[in-house]
């Protein structure tokens, strides 16, 4: 019998791993995430469903979201706990779910300290963090002692449930990271002061955990491998914290990058793919227990190379497993590229939850929602055409062709991707190419008839017969009626973006939407004059526009303030009609730092413009009633899009079977997002 392909290509990613008296199948970890599935209706019913369906997929380790050992560790009104027995047969269900493949699953403890979204939130000391309205109030020793019982009970109650481990939870600026540095812990008692006497909160639960759960339980601990803060750890604090914990008794040390009041990104597509490894690799060297990378790698090669260079011994990939849940399985059968990457976009897992809804993904509308989608072929296999092949019409001509529909996809361009093609040249975007590579092989495995350069009417439709069409044809850039709008400094996004027009020096953008931004962010990333360059992010350029000190000598490995002003290769003014602050739609989990990235070049953001003309002078407005000249030379237009959608309504008034997706159906608002998601919901629909 053959081996799995996959195992010669990825020997270390794939290879077993002995821990704790159980066999992990391979060094895939899926880290862990709050999707808020626990918070509806049936939500563990959800949860195994979601769980389930990754260790089908062959993880190897699944670590849930956090669970608070008490009320005071919430990070939310709501949110998951785990204090009482009552709790374990609901549990049970999730763990039997996800051994019923093969998978491990560990369940994650999480004490939220000063970060508690609660008025009575506590912390080492009572210094507030940024990012919370509440001030902590500072622990008494008691109150540290039953936290510490806390956690042993809901490590007891997680093994009855028949969880194979816990993660204690010690990074991104929670209670055991707020313990261990000098910025959130003054204290004077054993708990604070002294090096040792700030990792003795990590130590004793670790020690005590281990004490009540035996050895055969996997014990992780998930240490801040790099704060990105202002007064965090040095590297060699770091380095002592992971043997103090080693010594304690964890099997596994996971790293965490960033605290969640950093300035600095940690996981968006502005971070170059394996940027955090190097943290890893450090804590390696420090223990002999196994270590986890994590943050920022999404492809088996990549992490193989991590794991085979000897910077870890496992992988934690989050995001990657909501955007396709096979991720392990595929690389075991040497099929990478049947893989639906994460792009790292956040749009559909942060950004949801920041928002109140349970996460989904971009590039897989049915992560989280497993027990909502149709899995088996259509009853009726038909002739269906769709029109477009950009993000709504690849994933409806996909999704269509897999449950078995004899499938047409025209495009009128040389190429699939519509709008995509644009977003590839803003800086990490390029992790869009992914989206293509998945979408061309699964178009080619359904034998979908791709037909390229081929614009196409209601006549040529009719013509071939088809039962059902569905209209993704995209949108086309909205071009105001300003006075001058002819003028030669005038260009559209797209020309720009698919390098048709170059850019000035002196630049006005019209809209302050997503595109305008990106542009922005395009245009402070290139010179005058030069064409889009579509290539991965460089990472000596990443630290040193975030000023991260690799070597960790300094506290929290900040060389300097992440916010510091740039030098900047153009002027550039974002406009905007509305008086609101331009920018208030962005992600927000990624607004902030297109924010900042474009603050630390000086581009000046106008709110409550009206726009009078353009002419040699440059842009004409008035702002609050005060008429002024922005001596531009280029006029880059980002005031969104229009619909084409003249073909559905041709088709509808035909009597033909129409469906509109995607841009062609709403242009406000447009995201991919939403076009992949009409698009696979009309494909299950046909
Ligand atoms: P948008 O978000 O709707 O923004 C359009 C901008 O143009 C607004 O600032 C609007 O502001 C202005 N505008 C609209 N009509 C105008 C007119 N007639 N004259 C002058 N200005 C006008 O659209 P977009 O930027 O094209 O983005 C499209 C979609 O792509 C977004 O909704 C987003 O979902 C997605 N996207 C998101 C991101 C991201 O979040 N990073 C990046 C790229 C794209 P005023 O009306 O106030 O002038
Ligand atoms: Fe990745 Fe975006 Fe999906 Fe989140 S929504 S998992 S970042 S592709």
């Amino acid at each position: 019998m053959q081996a799995d392909p996959g195992l010669s290509r990825y020997p270390h990613l794939l290879a077993p791993l002995k821990v704790a008296g159980t066999t992990l199948r391979n060094r895939i970890i899926m880290g862990s995430m709050h999707t808020r599935l626990d918070m509806e209706e049936n939500g563990v019913q959800k949860m195994a469903a979601f769980l389930a369906e990754r260790a089908k997929g062959e993880v190897g380790l699944i670590i849930t979201g956090g669970y608070a050992p008490n009320s005071a560790g919430l990070i939310e009104p709501g949110g998951p706990m785990l204090t009482d027995r009552a709790q374990v047969p609901e549990l049970r269900r999730i763990t039997e779910a996800v051994h019923r493949y093969d998978s491990k699953i560990c369940l994650q403890i999480l004490h939220s300290g000063r970060y508690a979204k609660q008025e009575e939130c506590l912390g080492p000391s009572s210094i507030r963090s940024r990012i919370n309205r509440y001030t902590p109030r500072a622990m008494t020793g008691e109150e540290i002692e039953q936290t510490i019982a806390d956690y042993v009970r809901c490590a007891a109650l997680a093994q009855e449930a028949g969880f194979d481990g816990v993660e204690i939870m010690g990074s991104e600026g929670y209670l055991i990271n707020e313990f261990t540095v000098l910025r959130t812990n003054d204290r004077t008692d054993e708990w604070g002061g002294s090096e040792e006497n700030r990792h003795r909160l990590p130590v004793e639960l670790v020690k005590r955990v281990r004490a009540a759960t035996g050895n055969n339980f996997i014990l992780i601990y998930r240490i801040s491998a790099l704060d990105l803060v202002e007064g965090g750890a040095t590297g060699d604090e770091i380095d002592r914290l992971a043997q103090r914990v080693e010594s304690a008794g964890a099997d596994i040390l996971n790293t965490g990058i960033g605290w969640h009041e950093a300035r600095v990104p940690t996981i968006a597509y502005p971070i170059p793919r394996g940027a955090w490894r190097f943290a890893a690799a450090r804590i390696k060297r420090a223990v002999k227990i196994p270590v986890v990378a994590s943050n920022r790698i999404n492809t088996p090669e990549l992490a193989e190379e991590v794991i085979s260079s000897g910077d870890s011994d496992l992988v934690s990939m989050a995001r990657p497993m909501l955007a396709d849940p096979f991720f392990a399985k595929k690389a075991r059968e040497g099929k990478p590229e049947t893989i639906n990457t994460c792009i790292a976009c956040n749009q559909a897992c942060l950004d949801f939850i920041f928002s109140d809804r349970s996460a989904t993904c971009l590039v897989n509308p049915r992560a989280c929602r497993e027990t909502l989608f149709e899995e088996g072929p259509a009853a009726r296999p038909r002739k269906v055409a769709v029109v477009g092949a950009g993000a709504g019409g690849l994933a409806a001509a996909a999704e269509a062709s897999r449950r078995g529909h004899q499938v047409t996809l025209f495009e009128a361009a040389d190429r699939i991707g519509g709008q995509i093609n644009l977003a590839r040249a803003v800086p990490g975007k390029v992790e869009f190419d992914e989206m293509l590579r998945y979408y061309s092989g699964r178009i080619e495995a359904g034998q979908v008839n791709l037909r390229l350069n081929t614009p196409v009417s209601k006549a040529d439709l009719a013509n071939e017969g088809f039962d059902a069409v569905v209209v993704a044809s995209g949108v086309h850039p909205r071009v105001p009626a300003i006075p001058g709008i002819d003028h030669p400094s005038v260009v559209v996004y797209s020309d720009l973006l698919s390098g048709k027009r170059k850019a000035g020096r002196r630049v006005a953008i019209i809209g302050a939407g997503g595109i305008g931004f990106d542009v922005a962010e395009y245009l402070c990333h290139s010179q005058p004059g030069e064409a889009p360059k579509h290539r991965a992010l460089d990472l000596k350029d990443f630290q040193r526009e975030w000023n991260i000190d690799a070597t960790l000598s300094q506290p929290g490995g900040l060389s300097g303030d992440p916010l510091a002003p740039r030098e900047a290769s153009r002027e550039i003014t974002i406009l905007q009609r509305k008086a609101s602050r331009p920018g208030a739609g962005l992600g927000v989990s990624t607004g902030w730092i297109l924010r900042s990235s474009l603050a630390k070049r000086g581009v000046k953001l106008l709110a409550g413009v009206s726009y009078d003309r353009i002419d040699d002078a440059g842009l004409h407005i008035t702002v609050d009633g005060t008429p002024q000249v922005l001596a531009v030379d280029t006029i880059v237009i980002c005031a969104g899009q229009d619909s084409n959608r003249s073909l559905y309504d041709e088709l509808r008034a035909s009597g033909i079977e129409a469906h509109v997706i995607g841009g062609a159906k709403e242009a406000a608002e447009l995201d991919a997002m939403r076009a992949i998601d009409d698009g696979v919901r009309v494909g299950q629909a046909l």
